[in-house]
């Protein structure tokens, strides 16, 4: 869990600037195996009280319809009839589906929801003991590939063509959860909020002061410091850390992010934080990033409008694209703090 990986900064004022108080309420809980914290800015508690209810309420319903682990899901039944036939599904199922076959292609496969035909080698838990041969990674390597993923878009139906394939939501199921528990809690009428999902999160409006939200991208080699601040509006903010989950085998770690070229954990960057206003783009592209590296993962950020990044290499060194500048910096030794602003132009 990542909620150690960013730290928010919430400055309670008692300021009314509006002739009604804003007030500010914090909803902490676990779903979809992560800690979430839901939070709503209005002058009702009612409503406040209410849009908490809805988020949860979307965010269960999500994790029933993504999930590959509970029996009997549209994803499980997708990857039960791998190479045996295609499985109608719901429109929204479908339509993940094809924004994820999208962010395939933009980061040149760096992302993959197929890598999970994967899982049974690598279950970054205390049951991995040891590396997987290379023969038994390349039985399963012909098993991952997005384009093996076969969308009929008229009956709505998903085919994985190669028996024994599978498909997997960990690397953006939260970003889309927190983008629709957002989208619920717009609906009834919150204006101003931040949901949390398992480090990832998106706010939209200010803070109950008025102020912006400041979020802060924690320092990978002690989470309690942050490396950077961000003053954002509506945004997405999405780190993927190759150093949070991991086994260490004979002295080496072993990440939970699969480069699916390889059939190997992604190495290089030990986190990668992606800012733009779709959090679920944010979360599969900070995934892939992970796998495509430094240079390959700035050079297509820096091509994108609206989406930034921040990284962290294995070496500690710190990048930025193009559009984040730095506007204060206190010195360059590690662990200090930078704040940094979004949306300067980019080249
Ligand atoms: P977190 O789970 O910490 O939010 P990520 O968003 O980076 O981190 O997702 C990592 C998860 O995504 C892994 O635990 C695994 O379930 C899945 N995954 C691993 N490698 C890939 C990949 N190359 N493409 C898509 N999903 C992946
Ligand atoms: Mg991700």
């Amino acid at each position: 869990m990542r909620s150690i990986f960013l730290t928010i900064l919430l400055i309670i004022s008692n300021l009314l600037i509006y002739s009604q108080p804003m007030q500010s309420k914090t909803k902490i809980l676990l779903l979809m195996g992560s800690r979430f914290e839901i939070t709503a800015v209005h002058s009702s508690e009612a409503i406040i009280d209410e849009s908490i209810d809805v988020a949860i309420e979307e965010v269960k319903r999500i994790e029933n319809l993504i999930s590959e682990w509970v029996e009997g899901t549209e994803v499980d039944l997708i990857n039960k009839n791998a190479g045996i036939k295609p499985v109608k599904v719901s429109v929204e199922l479908f339509t993940l589906i094809e924004r994820c076959k999208k962010v395939s292609a933009l980061t040149d496969g760096a992302f993959d929801i197929t890598w999970a035909s994967a899982w049974k080698l690598w279950h970054f838990d205390s049951t991995l003991t040891k590396v997987p041969s290379q023969a038994q990674i390349d039985e399963i390597l012909p098993l991952i590939g997005y384009e093996k993923i076969i969308l009929n878009k008229q009956d709505t139906t998903v085919f994985l063509t190669q028996k024994g394939m599978k498909i997997g939501f960990g690397a953006i199921g939260k970003g889309y959860a927190a983008n629709k528990a957002r989208d619920k809690m717009k609906s009834v009428g919150i204006e101003n909020g931040i949901v949390i999902a398992g480090g990832d999160l998106i706010t939209w409006g200010k803070m109950a002061n008025r102020k912006n939200w400041t979020i802060g991208i924690a320092d990978p080699e002690n989470p309690q410091n942050a490396i950077a601040w961000l003053e954002v509006g509506e945004m997405g903010v999405v780190t993927s850390g190759n150093y949070e989950k991991f086994v260490m085998i004979n002295g080496k770690r072993y990440a939970h992010i699969i480069n699916p070229k390889t059939g190997y954990p992604a190495t290089g960057l030990i986190s990668v934080t992606v800012i733009a206003p779709d959090a679920e783009l944010c979360d599969a592209l900070a995934t892939g990033l992970s796998v495509l590296g430094p240079a390959k993962g700035l050079g297509l950020i820096n091509q994108m409008r609206g989406v930034e990044c921040v990284m962290v290499t294995d070496s500690n060194q710190i990048l930025t694209s193009k559009g984040l500048s730095l506007n204060y910096y206190k010195n360059n030794k590690k662990n200090q703090t930078h704040q940094i602003t979004i949306g300067q132009k980019k080249r």
